[in-house]
């Protein structure tokens, strides 16, 4: 009998492995993979899990990054940089199999290359099946199996219909044609339909993608993709081959809970993705972190009460996500209006800044957004139906 299964060892699954493995309890994982395995993603990670880790991930940090340079269907650029660290990128082969280490360091027990098939709650633990065969008890399970899990999918009603759709690649790349424009970000607007396009530099690659809202980008995602890769001053010319599709299980007010019995779930499993910028790492570690703790508390007391993590859910993250979804409605719905603004008061991107960072709620921001542009309406107005003609 295990105190803990683990389903999934991306950033949610390793760090609930590395935490409850450094507290003492006996973890089991499992991840289908063998790392260091591939993940499609941007791999920008938020400044603020410098407060939410204790150990220092700048062996994986490729470039730190300081704003972004916006464009407007690959022109209208424009700069916007802050005087401190807004995130750190990262290659996620490399980063994964660095916290999965951390887990391991830890005494936590890694099974790779083996997929977890389903499970039992039998009241008193839970019945683990994998794709060898075999079944495995604990007292606790974590669904951490990522977009689409088996453990979200079937045991919790999760679904990826609402959420977004993507294309990315991984471009080698050679940084200092980034003359002088490194510690930046490369973010697109109005190319893609609900959604952004990005360019994500690596030590050696560039990481680029486009993500969008699945009802407004069916069928036409690759589309927008190669538009941008050809209009964009960074990659026109550059022959993009290999590509991925992905989903981002970006949050929905339809995620209801993510507790049942003795399972819970965490990270993308959950669909616990930052609606506004699909942001995802930093959230996959955070919930993976109270989780975690939740399964602490219950296995002191001798308890199965997994409630407190959904409390916490609802308490604290879910209404920032709700805020960050107004965010994305407003930008998105409006991209050409949004970026006028943006080129107006660029102090509105350095104050999300501080939301990435972790200084300032999304809530906060969406207030003082909402206030900024009803005070000015028909500025704004003007200046938006003047550019429309310009
Ligand atoms: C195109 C794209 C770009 C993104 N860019 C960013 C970004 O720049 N910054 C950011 O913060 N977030 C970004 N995200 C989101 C981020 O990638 C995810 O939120 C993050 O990976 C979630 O971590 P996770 O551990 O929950 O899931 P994952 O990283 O998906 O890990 C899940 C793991 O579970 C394993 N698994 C699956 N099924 C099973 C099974 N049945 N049994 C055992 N193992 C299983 C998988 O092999 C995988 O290793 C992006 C996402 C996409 C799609």
């Amino acid at each position: 009998m295990h105190d803990v299964i683990i389903a999934g060892l991306g950033p949610a699954g390793s760090t609930a492995a590395y935490r409850l493995a450094k507290s003492g309890f006996k973890v089991l994982s499992f991840d289908k993979e063998k790392f260091p395995r591939y993940k499609s993603c941007g791999g920008c990670i938020s400044a603020k899990i410098d407060g939410l880790i204790d150990f220092d991930i700048s062996p994986c940090v490729e470039f730190t990054v300081k704003g972004a340079y916006f464009t407007y269907r690959s022109g209208r650029k424009l700069d916007i940089t802050a005087d401190k660290p807004v995130g750190y990128n990262v290659m996620r082969d490399t980063f994964d199999a660095f916290l999965l280490n951390k887990a391991m360091e830890a005494g936590a027990e890694v099974v790779e290359g083996t997929r977890i098939t389903g499970f039992v709650d039998k009241g008193g633990h839970v019945d683990v099946s994998t794709s060898d065969g075999r079944t495995f008890s604990s007292k606790f399970l974590i669904g951490a199996d990522g977009a689409g899990g088996v453990i979200g999918r079937e045991h919790f009603g999760m679904t990826v219909k609402e959420c977004a759709v993507s294309i990315t690649a991984e471009l080698p790349y050679d940084n200092s044609a980034l003359c002088g424009m490194d510690g930046r970000l490369f973010i697109d607007f109005g190319t893609v339909p609900f959604g952004y396009g990005w360019m994500f530099p690596k030590k050696n690659f560039l990481s680029i993608g486009v993500a969008g809202d699945l009802s407004k980008n069916s069928g036409s995602i690759k589309k927008s993709f190669n538009e941008l890769i050809s209009t964009h001053e960074l990659t026109s010319g550059l022959k993009v081959e290999d590509t991925a599709g992905w989903t981002v299980p970006v949050y929905s007010s339809s995620v209801k809970s993510v507790v049942k019995g003795r399972a819970l779930l965490a990270g993308d499993s959950g669909r616990l993705v930052d609606p506004f910028l699909g942001e995802g790492i930093y959230f996959a570690m955070k919930t993976a972190t109270v989780a975690a703790d939740t399964i602490t508390q219950a296995l002191h007391s001798d308890s199965a009460n997994l409630m407190p993590y959904q409390a916490w859910l609802e308490n604290d993250l879910f209404p920032e996500f709700s805020a960050a979804e107004k965010v994305s409605n407003l930008v998105y719905n409006h991209p050409r209006l949004w970026y006028k603004i943006l080129e107006n008061e660029p102090a509105m991107m350095l104050k999300y800044f501080s939301v990435i960072r972790g200084e300032e709620s999304v809530q906060s921001f969406y207030n003082w957004v909402y206030k900024r542009i009803r005070s000015r309406p028909w500025r704004l107005l003007r200046r938006w139906v003047e550019s429309k003609f310009v």
